[in-house]
């Protein structure tokens, strides 16, 4: 008789935004005079750059002629994309990754959660906490995880590499060795980003035990100080790393879907390239992003793509300013907002971040998101993003101050 991925029983309902929404939305209707303002939002909100709009029309245009049109592209993507990457986002930083190591997908969270499928079961798997909720979960289902134990809100065979103030929000290395660690620089939801010391650190631990790096770049783009854009800008990284990268947040494709994984040719496990694994993978369960939305991510490597691409990511991160120096002024504790379009506060002692959402929710009207709902390290925290409108993030963070400033 037919039976079920029983991994999939063991997942605690995922309650976190649902409960955000109820919770906003009772309030709303109790207080309909009242102009909630949401700065809880983890998506974009402008609209795609003009250069990727023109470059999707004229594909659209191409599909509409029997001369031009195409069908099935190659699932890897096609060599145009795959070149723009390689050139700008690798060659320009003085990584020389080969158009091959590329592959083009609907975005990072799918690479993310899919990469697992090459990997054996029975490899133990860090992360850190708070996290991108993705990463748990897809090890989850794959059995990696073990059990959930809903006391610590923890899973049982899963690595916690707390992220604490002390050490300024960044992973330690663990106690016990993992073999697949996953890294997210700039974090979400944190808002911190590694230096290029720190991240030298991660890659010869990951070599020194025999561990694969899975290294989520889906903000770099928002990097504003010198640090490492890609992991393979520290030596020996192509040896021990799998680096996603997305058009999601710098270029606003998330509702438009396109992102890559680079899996670097030197990159071999017992002798077998990983590459080469993830190439089967890719190619049986995935038939290509549309070429329309290829055409749209190339031209964001155009030089008219990557001004407005410029512009888009300051206009968010003119908002994350805004937010990080109002609660600051406010007496909050803070920090990301620099490298990041998060913005990580501090509630204010003896409450917890649920605590904070209500009184937030109530007092100002303003929605944030709390940093538990990442994990049991998020308690006590809480996340604002930059996503929102201009004028949305300015009134909200007068309202804050007004009320919780001293
Ligand atoms: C938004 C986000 C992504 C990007 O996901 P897409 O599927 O490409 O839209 C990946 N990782 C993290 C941590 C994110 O926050």
């Amino acid at each position: 008789m037919i039976k079920i991925n029983e991994n999939y029983l063991k997942l605690p309902g995922s309650y976190l935004f649902s409960t955000i929404a109820k919770k906003v939305n009772e309030y709303g209707a109790a207080h309909p005079d009242k102009k909630i303002i949401r700065l809880g939002i983890g998506d974009v909100t402008r609209p795609l750059p003009k250069a990727v709009i023109e470059a999707m029309h004229k594909a659209v245009d191409e599909m509409a002629d029997a001369a031009t049109f195409r069908g099935y592209g190659p699932e890897q993507g096609y060599d145009f994309l795959r070149n723009a990457i390689a050139e700008n986002d690798y060659k320009a930083r003085g990584v020389d990754i080969s158009p091959e190591e590329i592959f083009v997908s609907d975005g990072a969270k799918s690479d993310c959660g899919n990469i697992g499928d090459i990997f054996g079961v029975d490899n133990v798997v860090a992360v850190c906490d708070p996290v991108y909720p993705v990463y748990v979960d897809t090890n989850a289902m794959a059995g990696r995880a073990g059990d959930y134990d809903p006391k610590t809100e923890t899973w049982t065979n899963l690595v916690y590499m707390p992220c604490l103030e002390e050490n300024g929000f960044m992973p330690q290395l663990p106690e016990r060795t993992p073999d697949i660690i996953y890294l997210c620089f700039p974090n979400n939801p944190s808002g911190a980003a590694i230096g290029y010391e720190e991240l030298r650190k991660w890659v010869e631990y990951a070599r020194a035990n025999g561990a694969v790096i899975l290294y989520d770049a889906a903000y770099e783009a928002y990097i504003t100080e010198n640090l490492p854009h890609s992991i393979f800008e520290i030596e020996g990284a192509k040896e021990c790393a799998i680096e996603f990268r997305s058009f999601s947040k710098n270029a606003g494709f998330t509702g438009t879907r396109c992102g890559f994984t680079l899996i670097p040719k030197e990159l071999e496990v017992n002798g077998v390239s990983v590459a080469s694994l993830w190439n089967r993978r890719h190619t049986t369960k995935f038939n290509g992003v549309p070429y329309i939305v290829q055409r749209g991510a190339e031209a964001v490597y155009s030089p008219e793509g990557k001004a407005q691409v410029r512009e888009l990511v300051d206009f968010y991160m003119n908002n994350a300013r805004v937010i990080r120096e109002g609660l600051a002024q406010a007496g909050f504790s803070v920090s990301g907002g620099v490298n990041s379009p998060y913005v990580w506060m501090k509630v204010p002692e003896g409450m917890t971040s649920w605590d904070f959402f209500d009184e937030l929710l109530d007092r100002a009207n303003v929605v944030g998101t709390p940093g538990s709902g990442f994990g049991p390290s998020g308690e006590g925290y809480f996340r604002l993003t930059g996503f929102g409108s201009a004028e949305a993030t300015i009134e909200a963070i007068e309202r804050i101050k007004n009320v919780f400033g001293k």
